[in-house]
C-alpha cells in the first residue's frame, strides 16, 4: 500500500504516520515525491496498517500497489529514476549512455587500446569482465583481482567510468572498491544473496534479465536490491533462450518499452549477448535505441578473432565506430539527446 500525504502535510504529520504504520511491525519506507511525500508499506500485514492511518491528520488518500514489485514500480515512484555512474547520467531525458568494452579483461594492452577507442567513438563507461561467469568451468574465467587493478588505470588513463561483474557476495566489497558500477550476470539474476549484498552497498548495480525470466521475475530481482536500499539499479535486456538457433539468444525488444512503462529504473540494451553475432549488434542496437532504451552494452575487441571470451559478437573498434554513428542518428531521430562524441 502506500499512504499519500497531503500536499502540505507537516512533518509531525508525517512521523505520526510513520510511529502508527510502525506499532504494526513493518517498516514503513519514506518516498519524497516532487509534489508530496509518500510511505510505503510493503509486506504481509501491510494492509491492516495502511487502514489504520487512512484518518489520521495530513493523510490524503492510500492506494494499493497492485503489482508484486513495489519500490521498483511506477505505480509507486512515477517519475524516472536517473543512476549516476561516476557522473554518467542514466535514465530519464539523460544522454543515451554506451556501455563498450571488451567481454573479459585479458590484459593491460587490450583493455586500454579498447578503452581510448570506445571512448574516441562516444562510450562513456568501460564495460570489461575481471570475474567471468562461464557455461565451462574449463573456460578463461577472468583475470579476477588483477583485472580490476587494469580497469582502474584504463578509467584513470581516459576518465571513463567503469562497470564490471560481481559473482558472489564475498567478491562485493572488492570490486565495489574500484568499479563505479556493479553488474549482475543474466546467470546470477536469481541469486538473491549476491542481490541481497550488492543492494547492501552505495555503488549503482547493473542488472542483467536471467537468460529464461520473465520481465515479471526481472523485476522481482531488482526489488531485492532496491529493498535493501540502493535505489540505483540499471536494467538490462540481454535476450532470452527460445527454440531459434541461428541467434545466441532472441532479444526482446517488447521488454524495453514494457518494463519503461511498468518501472521508473533505467533500460538500457545488450545487442551483444541478445544476439551473439557481431553483424547482428548494430541493427538490434538501433532497434533497443528506438524503442526507448536508455542505453546500451556493447562488446568491443581490438581483436575478435584472438578474444578468449564472445569474439563471435564483439565489434572490431572500427565496426564499433560505425555502429555508434548510426546508433546517434536514430537516438536523435527519436528525441534523445547523444554524447557529443559520437555526434555524426
Ligand atoms: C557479459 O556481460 O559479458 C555477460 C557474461 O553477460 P550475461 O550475464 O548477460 O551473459
Ligand atoms: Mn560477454
Amino acid at each position: 500500500m502506500l499512504v499519500v500525504m497531503k500536499r502540505g502535510a507537516t512533518q509531525k504529520e508525517i512521523d505520526a504516520v510513520i510511529a502508527r504504520i510502525e506499532e504494526f511491525g513493518i517498516k514503513p519506507v519514506p518516498l519524497p515525491g516532487a509534489e508530496r511525500v509518500a510511505i510505503g508499506t510493503f509486506g504481509s500485514t501491510s494492509r491492516a496498517a495502511a487502514e489504520a492511518v487512512e484518518s489520521l491528520p495530513g493523510v490524503a488518500e492510500v492506494v494499493p500497489v497492485s503489482r508484486p514489485f513495489k519500490l521498483a514500480s511506477r505505480e509507486v515512484i512515477a517519475e524516472d529514476t536517473v543512476v549516476s555512474v561516476d557522473g554518467v547520467p542514466v535514465g530519464g531525458g539523460a544522454p543515451l549512455a554506451v556501455m563498450a568494452g571488451p567481454c573479459s579483461i585479458e590484459s593491460r594492452e587490450q583493455t586500454l587500446a579498447t578503452a581510448r577507442a570506445v571512448r574516441a567513438a562516444g562510450a562513456t563507461v568501460l564495460r570489461g569482465g575481471a570475474f567471468k561467469p562461464r557455461s565451462s568451468p574449463y573456460a578463461f574465467r577472468g583475470l579476477g583481482l588483477d583485472g580490476l587493478e587494469i580497469l582502474a588505470e584504463a578509467r584513470a588513463d581516459t576518465g571513463l567510468a567503469i562497470c564490471t561483474e560481481v559473482l558472489s557476495p564475498g567478491d562485493v566489497e572488492a570490486v565495489a572498491r574500484v568499479a563505479d558500477c556493479l553488474q549482475i550476470g543474466a546467470r546470477n539474476m536469481q541469486n538473491y544473496a549476491l542481490l541481497d549484498a550488492v543492494g547492501e552497498q552505495p555503488k549503482p548495480v547493473l542488472l542483467k534479465r536471467g537468460m529464461s525470466a520473465t520481465v515479471e521475475e526481472f523485476l522481482l530481482s531488482a526489488e531485492y536490491v532496491l529493498a535493501r536500499g540502493n535505489r540505483n539499479v540499471i536494467l538490462c535486456e540481454r535476450g532470452i533462450r527460445t527454440f531459434e538457433r541461428y541467434t545466441r539468444n532472441t532479444f526482446d525488444v517488447n521488454a524495453i518499452p514494457l518494463l519503461k512503462r511498468l518501472t521508473h529504473l533505467p533500460v538500457i540494451g545488450d545487442p551483444s549477448h541478445g544476439t551473439g553475432k557481431w553483424y547482428l549488434v548494430a541493427p538490434i542496437a538501433l532497434a533497443a535505441v528506438a524503442a526507448g532504451a536508455d542505453g546500451l552494452l556493447i562488446e568491443v575487441h581490438p581483436s575478435p578473432d584472438h578474444a578468449l571470451s564472445d569474439g563471435f559478437q564483439s565489434l572490431t573498434f572500427e565496426n564499433f565506430a560505425a555502429a555508434m554513428t548510426q546508433v546517434a542518428a536514430v537516438a536523435r531521430a527519436v528525441g534523445r539527446p547523444v554524447a557529443d562524441a559520437a555526434r555524426a
